[in-house]
C-alpha cells in the first residue's frame, strides 16, 4: 500500500462528517455565519426538515466576488490570520470548513453583495462550483442548501423522522435567538411560519417569543459581575419546572454551547426549590475574556472549556442563591407588623384581591394558588423583598463555606444579625384539625391555611439535621468495628482515581479484594445509620463531578434523613402535636418547600374565602 495524498474533495467530505451531521448542523453553521457579518436579520425557510432545503438570507456585510470563491475552499476563513487569534476569538466561527463541507455534500447556491456594487452569484454541486454570474446588489447573502447528503447515502440513512430532524432545527433556532436578543429572527417550515424574534435586544422579550408569556412572566433577572465574568440572564421561579434540562440555555461569549457542570451548577443555584427530576427554565449569558475560554475543543464548538471553570460555577451558583433569597415568599411576612397596628376592622384592607392568573399556575401548581401573592401590584406571584428585610436565610449561611470563599463569608456576616433571627416567615397558625390523616387544617386571621404534614416535617427535619451534622470538618472518627462496602467496576475505578480528594476530607477506603472497601475510619460529621448512602453520594458526586464537596454532601446527607424519618400521611396527630408541627415549621428557615422542592402550605385568604362565598363580590 502506499500513501497518497487525498483529493480537496475527499477531506471535505471527511471532513463534513464532522461538522454536518444532520440539517440542523447547516442551520447553525449558516447562521453562525451570518451573526459573524453582523447581521441585525436573519431569516431561516426550510423545506421537509432541512432535507430538501435550507436558505438562510441574512443583511450582514456579504463578499466581495473574490472572497466568494475562497469561501469555498478548506480552511478559508476572514476570521483569525495566526496562532495569536486563536486564543482571543469574539467571532462564532473561525475554522473555515464550514462552507467548504456543507458544500461538498449537497447542491449550494450563494447569492452575495456588500451592497456597493453587483453581486456574486455561484452555484456548486459536490463542492465543485458549477456555475458563476453577476447578481443583484441587495447587501446581505442569500445560501441555499439543498439535497442535503445526496452524495453521502450512507449518512442519509442515518437520518431520523422529518419530526426529529424538525426538532433539532427549531431547538438550535431557540437558542440562537436566545444568545442574540438583538438579532430578528424568522424562521419557516414549508412555508408556514415557525418563529419569529422582533430584534429588539430585550431577551426577555424573545423569551416570551420562544417560550410564552406566560413562562417570560415568571422570569426573575439576575445579573452578577466577577472580576473575570459578566453573568446576566433570567431564571424561572421553581414553581414553573419542566422535565427535561433542554430549558437551560447557557451561552457564552454569544456563542450557545453545551456543558453539564455549567447546568449543574444552576441546579445548585436551585437548590432545594425544585422538585425531584424537574428542572428550571433558564437563560444565562455570561461574558469573559476570549483567553478564559477555549472553544477549539469541539468540531460543531458546542463544547468548550474554561480556564477559571471553578470560579465559573461556584459564581454561576451564587448569583442564583442570591437572587432567591431577595425573595420571600410569603408576602403576608412582610404585612404582619403593619397587621398588628391595625384594628380588626382593617383585616379585609390587608387582605387584597390576587389576580385572576395566579391560580393559572403549571405543573404541580395547577389546582391551587401554592401561597398566593398578596403583594400591592399583583403582578407577580412572589413579592421581591432587599434581602435585608428576609430572614430566610440565615441557617444556610452560618454553615462556613469549604471554599474558604471571601464572598460568601460577607454575606454571611451580614445575614448574622441575631435579631433577623427572630422574625419567623409565617405568621402563628392555630390547628383546627387534620384532613385524611394528611393535612392539617389551620387559621389566623389571614385566612386558612392547609399544610402538608409530611412535608413540613421533612422540612423541620432536614433543618435539624442540617444543623446537626454540623460544621463540616475533615476530623475522622475511628470505628468499633470496621464497616465494608461492595462497589461497581466503574465506581471502584473512581475511587481509586479520587482517593486523595476522598481522603482530603476523611474518607478513608482501603481495597480489599476487587471491588471490596473497608473502612475503618469515617468523618466525624457522618450521620450514624448513613454511612454507607453517605459513602456511595460522595462516589456519585465524584463521577459527575469529579470532586468532592462536604457541604453539598451533607446536604443531601441531611434531605436523605429527614425523610426516611418524617411522619408519614395518614398519620393521627392530636391538637398538641399539630400545633407543635405548625410552631416548628414557623421556625424554620424555609418554610415553604420540602428539601424535594413541594409546597408546604396552601393558603386560602379571607378575602378569596369571602369571594368565593360571594360574600364580597
Ligand atoms: P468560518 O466561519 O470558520 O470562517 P466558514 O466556512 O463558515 O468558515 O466561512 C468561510 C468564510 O466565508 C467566513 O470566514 C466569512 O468570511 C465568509 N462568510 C460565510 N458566510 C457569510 C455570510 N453569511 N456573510 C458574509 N460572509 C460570510
Ligand atoms: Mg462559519
Amino acid at each position: 500500500m502506499s500513501i497518497i495524498q487525498m483529493s480537496d474533495a475527499l477531506a471535505n467530505k471527511i471532513a463534513a462528517g464532522e461538522v454536518v451531521e444532520r440539517p440542523s448542523s447547516v442551520v447553525k453553521e449558516l447562521v453562525e455565519n451570518s451573526i459573524d457579518a453582523n447581521s441585525t436579520w436573519i431569516k431561516i425557510d426550510i423545506a421537509e426538515a432541512g432535507l430538501q432545503s435550507i436558505r438562510i438570507t441574512d443583511n450582514g456585510d456579504g463578499l466581495s466576488e473574490e472572497d466568494t470563491d475562497k469561501a469555498f475552499l478548506r480552511h478559508a476563513t476572514s476570521k483569525i490570520r495566526n496562532e495569536t487569534d486563536l486564543f482571543h476569538i469574539r467571532t462564532l466561527g473561525f475554522r473555515g470548513e464550514a462552507l467548504a463541507s456543507i458544500a461538498s455534500v449537497s447542491r449550494l447556491t450563494i447569492k452575495t453583495s456588500q451592497g456597493d456594487s453587483a453581486g456574486t452569484y455561484l452555484s456548486l454541486e459536490g463542492g465543485k462550483v458549477l456555475e458563476k454570474k453577476k447578481s443583484d446588489a441587495r447587501k446581505g447573502t442569500e445560501i441555499t442548501v439543498e439535497d442535503l447528503f445526496f452524495n453521502t447515502p450512507a449518512r442519509l440513512k442515518y437520518m431520523k423522522s422529518l419530526n426529529t430532524e424538525l426538532g433539532h432545527v427549531t431547538d438550535l433556532l431557540n437558542r440562537m435567538a436566545l444568545s442574540h436578543p438583538e438579532i430578528r429572527f424568522e424562521a419557516t417550515h414549508n412555508g408556514k411560519g415557525l418563529f419569529k424574534t422582533s430584534g429588539t435586544g430585550d431577551l426577555l422579550q424573545v423569551i416570551s417569543q420562544i417560550y410564552g408569556m406566560n413562562v417570560a412572566k415568571k422570569m426573575l433577572p439576575v445579573k452578577h459581575k466577577t472580576l473575570d465574568f459578566s453573568i446576566e440572564g433570567y431564571i424561572a421561579k421553581p414553581e414553573i419546572t419542566r422535565a427535561s434540562r433542554a430549558y437551560v440555555s447557557t451561552i457564552i461569549n454569544g456563542r450557545y454551547i453545551r456543558n453539564v457542570a455549567l447546568t449543574q451548577a444552576i441546579l445548585r443555584g436551585y437548590h432545594t426549590l425544585l422538585p425531584i427530576g424537574r428542572s428550571p427554565i433558564v437563560v444565562l449569558a455570561i461574558d469573559m475574556d476570549p483567553i478564559l475560554v477555549d472553544v477549539n475543543v469541539h468540531p460543531a464548538k458546542l463544547e468548550v472549556r474554561f480556564s477559571k471553570d471553578r470560579e465559573l460555577y461556584a459564581a454561576i451558583e451564587r448569583t442564583i442563591k442570591t437572587k432567591f433569597r431577595e425573595i420571600t415568599l410569603i408576602p403576608e411576612l412582610e404585612q404582619k407588623p403593619k397587621l398588628k397596628e391595625k384594628t380588626f376592622q382593617n383585616t379585609l384592607d390587608f387582605d387584597r384581591p390576587i389576580k385572576k392568573d395566579s391560580f393559572e399556575g403549571e405543573g404541580w401548581q395547577e389546582n391551587h394558588n401554592v401561597i398566593h401573592e398578596d403583594t400591592g401590584d399583583n403582578t407577580v406571584q412572589w413579592s421581591e423583598i432587599p434581602a435585608s428585610d428576609d430572614s430566610g436565610s440565615i441557617t444556610e449561611e452560618t454553615t462556613p463555606s469549604i471554599s474558604g470563599n471571601n464572598e460568601m463569608a460577607n454575606v454571611q456576616a451580614q445575614s448574622d444579625l441575631p435579631e433577623e433571627m427572630a422574625k419567623p416567615r409565617v405568621p402563628t397558625l392555630y390547628p383546627i384539625g387534620q384532613l385524611q390523616g394528611t393535612y392539617i387544617m389551620a387559621q389566623n386571621e389571614n385566612g386558612l391555611y392547609m399544610v402538608d404534614q409530611h412535608a413540613a416535617q421533612e422540612r423541620i427535619k432536614y433543618e435539624f439535621f442540617k444543623e446537626k451534622l454540623g460544621r463540616p470538618t475533615n476530623e475522622s472518627q475511628e470505628l468499633l468495628l470496621p464497616m465494608t462496602f461492595e462497589f461497581s467496576k466503574q465506581e471502584s475505578l473512581f475511587i481509586e482515581e479520587y482517593k486523595e480528594d476522598l481522603e482530603k476530607v476523611g474518607l478513608y477506603l482501603e481495597q480489599f479484594g476487587n471491588q471490596t472497601y473497608i473502612i475503618r475510619s469515617h468523618p466525624n460529621w457522618f450521620p450514624t445509620g448513613f454511612e454507607e448512602e453517605v459513602i456511595r453520594e460522595m462516589i456519585d458526586q465524584i463521577m459527575n463531578e469529579e470532586k468532592v464537596n462536604v457541604e453539598s454532601i451533607r446536604e443531601e446527607a441531611a434531605i436523605l434523613m429527614s425523610c426516611k424519618r418524617s411522619i408519614k400521611a395518614n398519620h393521627y396527630l392530636n391538637q398538641d402535636e399539630m400545633f407543635r408541627l405548625l410552631e416548628d415549621l414557623r421556625k424554620t428557615t424555609d418554610p415553604f418547600t420540602c428539601p424535594h422542592g413541594r409546597p408546604i402550605i396552601v393558603h386560602f385568604s379571607t378575602y378569596e374565602l369571602e369571594k368565593m362565598f360571594k360574600r364580597i363580590m
